[in-house]
């Protein structure tokens, strides 16, 4: 590209940066230059993506499954870019793979979940970034900590990126069936409100990991005031590389983002729309708490088949106690009353007991 060129090039990237909502969709990897291009069309078809999003480098749980087409599949990206003028991002992991993601005129990078959670991973990015003018996207990392999320937008901060923006991709956690990531809004909405002002998307892709629940994932992002969203998209989903359970055609995709509720931004004073904030996020919490509650009477289900076999009583009265001391305990670290805790942890116990009865005497 020639220097106007480029100058054109950076204006649109600016115009797409503020866009809401920012729409970025593409396949999880690119696999062959014509599923690059046939869904890349597919997608401009659409006339509501902006940009598209392609694995290159693909960070695999373990060997042996497809670990990405490696640099080769830059010249589609880069050809399926100039056939439909939308904007491209790929995944970095490397110095290497920035550099060359730079060569082929990638307009957006983005940071992965198994890199956030490594500052050597992220440092070593940030300094391969230092004096390039690109925007970055990162996404939370695969563990449920804050702390990394911040530290890898302060590496990148550091390095002189301007424009940082931030993917929600949900949390691995043990035992979880209907998420393949759990989202854990409230640490979204908590980074939201440390970064106000940052660019925020929603990846229901790999919070579902599955098709039937990206709309209401997406939906709820929506309405949690996100500013756009990242959705896996392929020409032939059942086909795909990598993910194929959660991925979508071009075409569903675009009945999904008709389906899409689009909230219109809150008018009223500044004060009513922090408090609908707080409200939302009282709203979540509440609802994992009681997702939490009834995976907690599933296991005293299970205690109590146990204790109905072995011809053990339900009630443990030293065993009730230490729990009860322990939580006081830890309450008080939380700030919280020994007097809550005592009435809320009765009402657990009671309910426990309760399961524990019906599994027993059934
Ligand atoms: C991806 O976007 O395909 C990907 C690997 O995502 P994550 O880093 O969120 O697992
Ligand atoms: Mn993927």
């Amino acid at each position: 590209m020639d220097t106007t060129d480029i100058a054109t090039q950076k204006e649109k990237i600016q115009k797409v940066w503020k866009k809401r909502p920012l729409i970025i969709a593409g396949p999880c990897s690119a696999e062959t230059e014509e599923q690059v291009m046939t869904t890349a069309l597919g997608l401009q078809k659409l006339g509501k993506v902006d940009v598209m999003r392609a694995g290159i480098w693909k960070p695999r749980t373990r060997p042996g499954s497809f670990e990405g087409i490696g640099t080769k599949g830059l010249p589609w990206l880069q050809a399926a870019k100039k056939a439909t003028g939308l904007l491209t991002t790929v995944e970095v992991a490397t110095p290497k793979q920035v550099e060359d993601a730079l060569t082929f005129e990638v307009d957006i990078l983005w940071i992965g979940a198994r890199t956030t959670v490594n500052p050597f991973s992220v440092q070593d990015i940030a300094d391969a970034l230092r004096g390039v003018d690109v925007p970055v996207l990162i996404k939370n990392p695969l563990n449920p900590d804050l702390e990394l999320w911040v530290g890898a937008v302060e590496r990148i901060d550091h390095a002189g990126i301007k424009d940082i923006g931030l993917i929600h991709r949900g949390f691995a956690s043990y035992g979880n069936t209907e998420y393949r990531n759990a989202p854990m809004w409230h640490l979204a909405i908590e980074m939201k409100r440390r970064y106000p002002e940052m660019l925020f998307i929603n990846d229901p892709s790999h919070i579902s990991g599955r098709r039937d629940i990206l709309l209401s994932v997406a939906q709820r992002a929506i309405d949690l005031d996100y500013d756009g969203l990242i959705v896996e998209t392929h020409c032939t989903p059942d086909k795909a590389w990598s993910d194929a359970k959660q991925q979508i055609t071009p075409e569903q995709f675009g009945k999904m983002l008709d389906e899409i509720v689009w909230r219109k931004e809150y008018k009223a004073n500044i004060d009513h729309q922090t408090l609908e904030k707080y409200r939302q996020q009282i709203n979540q919490l509440d609802d994992e708490m009681l997702q939490i509650l009834s995976q907690r009477m599933k296991v005293s289900e299970n205690i109590g088949i146990y204790k109905k076999e072995n011809g053990i009583t339900i009630l443990q009265p030293t065993r009730w106690n230490e729990i009860l001391e322990k939580a006081i305990e830890d309450g008080k670290k939380f700030g919280l009353s020994e007097e809550f805790i005592e009435k809320y942890f009765n009402a657990v116990h009671m309910e426990s007991i309760a399961h524990q009865n019906k599994v027993m005497n059934d």
